[in-house]
């Protein structure tokens, strides 16, 4: 039988057990040492079942240059999402009228203005750019971890403004890029049906804004250029997304000018895990105290 949770309960549960340490913006948390430790134990264990893959890592910051997001005309299509960080460049007379602004409580935004800098929107962005130039034969593998930014404040406790994805990045052909990304789905799906998760795949789109949006979201579907990983969190009629897997085709390849060895314009495909959604969906379906998980879930994430 299907049947919408309680999110707030739900919420309440993970803050009552120290998991999540509540702030006052929606979708902004503090994460206790329990909470953390799971994530790190996922993380690690993906970083397991794909060791022999032998995928290069990459540390980057959660903010990238604004250039990047404007190569990738992400504002054309995200432009709800987007958090560009704004600073004060002004003389001292100016610094004072800020300061006057924002102890008397009156909006102090046009005292500042737009930096080269906005926060990292997906972790596989920064990638792109360094890659640029004529690829080995039988293209790249990325891998990389990162905190993002998208502006989708919500109640569910499941939407963040700020979260991790861990992601890998295939670059290279069409068809080697496919069936990396095709191998991925069946092996996310092993993964998290292996930790006890009620997982199923689909065909997704992203969260294109607006009217066009809904034409390009079509588009998308209809390629079946996005498949999302599904674990019911917050309600099993509208499962939430934990994994996603994304097909570019040619679009960061041709912007960044990343070449096959052939000198053909390389495909690029990424898969990520949503972090904070995959330790959510842990607690949901096991309870709020790991140390109580089936012994099965935890000799995969906490092996000895
Ligand atoms: P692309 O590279 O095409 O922009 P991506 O793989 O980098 O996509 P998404 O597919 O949008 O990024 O998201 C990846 C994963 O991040 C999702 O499967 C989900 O688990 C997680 N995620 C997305 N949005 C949120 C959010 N608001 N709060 C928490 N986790 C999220
Ligand atoms: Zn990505």
């Amino acid at each position: 039988m299907s049947k919408e949770f309680d999110s707030q309960t739900f919420f309440d549960e993970l803050v009552a057990h120290q998991l999540v340490l509540p702030s006052g913006v929606r979708g902004v948390f503090g994460r206790g040492p329990v909470f953390e430790d799971v994530v790190e134990r996922f993380n690690a264990l993906v970083s397991r079942i794909a060791a022999t893959d032998g995928a290069e890592p990459r540390t980057f910051p959660p903010v990238i240059e604004r250039s990047i997001i404007e190569r990738v005309h992400y504002m054309d299509s995200f432009p709800h999402l987007c958090g560009a960080v704004y600073s004060f460049s002004g003389t001292e007379r100016q610094a004072k009228e800020l300061s006057a602004d924002v102890n008397d409580g009156k909006p102090w935004d046009r005292h500042l203005s737009m930096t080269d800098l906005v926060l990292t929107p997906a972790a596989c962005y920064p990638v792109y750019p360094t890659l640029s130039g004529a690829l080995q034969p039988g293209g790249r593998l990325i891998t990389t971890m990162n905190w993002v930014f998208r502006r989708e404040p919500s109640l569910e406790p499941t939407r963040l403004q700020s979260f991790r994805m861990r992601e890998y990045i295939r670059i290279g052909s069409a068809e080697d890029v496919m069936a990396w990304r095709d191998m991925w789905l069946e092996r996310g799906m092993k993964l998290l049906r292996g930790l006890g998760l009620d997982a199923n795949s689909d065909v997704a789109s992203d969260p294109f804004f607006g009217r066009g949006g809904k034409v390009l979201a079509g588009s998308q579907r209809e390629q079946k250029l996005k498949f999302e990983i599904l674990v019911p969190v917050i309600s099993d009629i509208q499962p939430t997304a934990v994994c996603s897997f994304n097909f570019h085709q040619e679009h960061f390849g041709s912007t960044f000018d990343i070449r096959q060895a052939d000198g053909s314009t390389a495909n690029t495909a990424c898969i990520g895990f949503g972090l904070e959604r995959v330790a959510m969906a842990l607690f949901k379906s096991h309870g709020f105290v790991p140390a109580q998980w089936p012994t099965a879930v935890r000799e995969q994430l906490w092996p000895r």
